[in-house]
């Protein structure tokens, strides 16, 4: 769980950092997220009104839709939030608004971050644009060194001995 201290929190703007384990999001389970995650918060607090923006930042490992090799993106986002005691501002249509006691000393930012984290992770995977991927005939790694299937297509000779063959 992942929790801010707020009983003290005094009107203004006030930052602070943490280092969490994906286990704290509940993200144990999630094969990406191996490593500690950064966690920015820029908090502003309005009389009853707790304006949240969250900025995550971590090292994921991920496997190359083209290469199938595994390499490392860095997952960075950020989300707002509102945690408010006032009914008023309290909008059941928004996801990003959460009504709190007024007697409430933290608030949990467990879901909202792990859902932040989860939503960030790109669906379509590249170690990097440029990504050469496998020979769809042999499986070779195009990205180490051109295959030899690759030599024999554009090598005119083939062609010469193909276009015999087919006659
Ligand atoms: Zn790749
Ligand atoms: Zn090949």
């Amino acid at each position: 769980m992942f929790k801010l201290y707020i009983a003290n929190l005094q009107d203004g703007v006030h930052t602070q950092e943490f280092t969490i384990s994906p286990a704290e999001l509940h993200l144990q389970d999630e094969e990406l997220f191996g490593q500690d995650l950064q966690i920015r918060l820029e908090i502003e607090k309005v009389g009853r009104n707790i304006f949240i923006t969250a900025r995550l930042n971590a090292p994921l490992s991920l496997i190359c839709d083209r290469c199938a090799e595994p390499y490392t993106w860095v997952l960075d986002e950020a989300y707002r939030m509102l945690f408010t005691s006032d009914p008023e501002m309290a909008n059941d249509e928004d996801e990003s608004t959460f009504l709190i006691q007024d007697t409430a000393d933290e608030i949990d930012l467990t879901d909202p971050l792990r859902e932040t984290a989860l939503l960030a992770v790109p669906v379509k995977r590249l170690c990097r644009q440029e990504c050469l991927g496998l020979c769809s005939r042999c499986g070779a790694n195009l990205n180490a060194k051109p295959c030899s299937c690759k030599t024999e297509q554009t090598d005119p000779r083939w062609e010469k001995l193909k276009s015999l063959l087919n006659q």
